[in-house]
């Protein structure tokens, strides 16, 4: 279930599950009430869009901002996409008609703001037709929801972007219509929301994952800045393996010496994820009382455990950070970790 393309939205992924679960629910099974969205789901898929969205937003701006200090960095249009075809079959004239989505063509879910799809004037609800001249594929309508074709189309974007300014035809209001693209310079980890109810985030070297429950718990983006900015720093610490051949469009590159720093790998992560957000125009100050709250939220993170300090030890910790980030602010020093 989890194994979607890093690109496909979490709304896609809960309006399978939505359907997969219909069958032993107490509800009306989907597949017989039509396109009768009952109001609360709708309500849910909105609600997960908008995460979709943020995650999204949060992400391109740390991906985007930190570019010089990552091993792996990439061309980027930072858009968020999906297609209809990865809707199940019940639902998918509903997605069809809410996001403008056509069989495998991407439709743009997330456009950030400054992001090089953002600048080519291109919005959320574009459909992509073409690029440099290539027409994508539509494929052919399937009884079940699949990323493949999808997929296909999103690896030829992320292909022709490697090499620099790309053309694509977009389709908006039934009318095509051309833009030109400058990719930026990115971090070239996708950021994947999962649909889970469990409080976590993790990165493997390719991705950063944060789970729905996570996300949602972080009230502001600068606080899910904070999360995904310590993730990204597992990345630029290098504490992840990278596997090149699994590249599309991707390069490694040599990053600047960081300061070295006591404390585990957590400890590092807390403090260079603080510099990345910082960098990237968050408010990183809110991190002290973030991880206070998080801690008495939730009792896993209140006391130290699998190489993470107690909630409050990052949170002293932060503070530290936080005064090592103001200071270098005040003397005009690079905020470079
Ligand atoms: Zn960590």
């Amino acid at each position: 279930m989890l194994n979607r393309h890093p690109h496909a939205s979490v709304t896609a992924l809960l309006l399978l599950t939505a359907t997969a679960l219909s069958g032993c629910g107490s509800g009306v099974p989907v597949a017989e009430a039509g396109l009768e969205i009952s109001a609360p789901a709708e309500q849910r898929l909105i609600a997960l869009t908008d995460l979709d969205q943020r995650v999204a937003r949060v992400g391109y701006r740390l991906s985007a901002a930190n570019a010089e200090l990552c091993p792996a960095v990439r061309n980027s249009a930072g858009w968020l996409l999906h297609a209809a075809s990865q809707y199940s079959p019940e639902l998918r004239p509903w997605a069809e008609t809410r996001f403008g989505l056509e069989g495998d063509l991407p439709g743009l879910l997330a456009v950030p703001e400054g992001s090089a799809a953002d600048l080519a004037g291109l919005r959320r609800g574009d459909l992509l037709v073409s690029v440099n001249g290539a027409a994508l594929a539509r494929g052919v309508d399937r009884r079940a929801a699949v990323f493949e074709g999808v997929e296909i189309n999103i690896r030829a974007l992320d292909l022709a972007l490697a090499d620099g300014p790309i053309e694509v035809v977009y389709r908006r209001d039934g009318n095509d219509r051309t833009a030109r693209i400058t990719p930026q310079r990115a971090c070239g980890y996708d950021v994947q929301l999962d649909p889970s109810d469990e409080l976590n985030a993790r990165a493997d070297g390719k991705r950063l994952f944060i789970t729905t429950a996570m996300a949602g718990f972080t009230a502001t983006d600068d606080e899910l800045a904070l999360i995904l900015g310590h993730e990204l720093a597992h990345h630029v610490l290098g504490h992840r393996g990278w596997h090149e051949a699994e590249t599309r469009g991707r390069q490694t590159q040599t990053v600047p010496a960081l300061t070295e720093t006591s404390g585990g790998a957590e400890r590092q992560a807390d403090r260079v994820g603080l510099y990345l957000a910082a960098r990237a125009g968050f408010e990183s100050s809110i991190g002290p009382a973030f991880w206070r709250r998080f801690g008495a939220f939730n009792w896993r993170v209140r006391y130290p455990q699998w190489g993470h300090p107690s909630a409050e030890a990052r949170a002293r910790a932060l503070e530290q950070v936080q005064a090592e980030i103001t200071a270098r602010r005040a003397s005009g020093e690079p905020l470079v970790p």
